[in-house]
């Protein structure tokens, strides 16, 4: 039986670690659809099309090493702004949130555009502070020399990017349920995550 879970919210914000433990939990299959706009970014930065690397991404580049970095992230959101793009990326995306067995999608428009038909849609945000912060202890543990400063910039720039361009834009859904993980642990933002979907099965 299909069940889809459409989590968004902004960079940082806990959507990853949610999907993930979510998905494990609950036997789902998962898929990070910033991965999918990070492999575009990365193609792009070695010299690519945006449009045509939308349309001949391979399992094999979403398992490049470089995708987690800042530069790709800034790629990626540039990429994602251009309808085409995001046209060419919409039919996998459906057909994985439809599998049998059920799924969890994280991104920016799952519960918007991807999957307005989600049985479960959250939006998972905090303030950019504190984003920011758990960003920079995860490069600097990944040894990127960036400073606090430059990593929020970082963060306010792709957040202004995903909110305010044309197609697309970040936003809840509005049967979305909110959760602000600003002053929640991993595990109380885990647990208030299952609640919603519990009380939906
Ligand atoms: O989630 P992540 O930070 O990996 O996403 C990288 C970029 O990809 C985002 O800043 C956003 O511009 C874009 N993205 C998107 N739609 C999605 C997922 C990611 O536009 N569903």
């Amino acid at each position: 039986m299909a069940f889809t879970i459409a989590i968004d919210g902004p960079a940082a914000a806990g959507k990853g670690t949610i999907s993930k433990a979510i998905a494990r939990e609950l036997g789902f299959a998962h898929l990070d659809t910033g991965l999918i706009y990070r492999a575009v970014g990365a193609k792009v930065l070695a010299g690519s099309d945006p449009l045509k690397a939308a349309n001949s991404l391979s399992a094999e580049d979403l398992e490049a090493d470089n995708l987690r970095t800042p530069e790709v992230a800034q790629a990626a959101s540039k990429a994602a702004v251009i309808a085409e793009v995001r046209a060419a990326l919409v039919q996998f995306q459906r057909s994985f949130a439809r599998r049998a067995g059920g799924a969890v999608l994280d991104g920016r428009d799952i519960g918007t555009v991807i999957c307005p038909e989600a049985e479960v849609k959250l939006f998972v945000t905090a303030s950019a502070e504190v984003r920011a912060q758990r960003r920079h202890a995860e490069l600097t543990e990944k040894g990127h020399a960036l400073s606090f400063d430059e990593v929020l910039a970082d963060v306010k720039a792709r957040d202004d990017r995903d909110m305010s361009r044309a197609e697309a834009p970040l936003k809840p859904a509005e049967d979305a349920v909110l959760i602000d993980t600003s002053d929640l642990a991993i595990d109380e933002a885990i647990t208030a995550a299952l609640q919603v979907i519990h009380a939906a099965r």
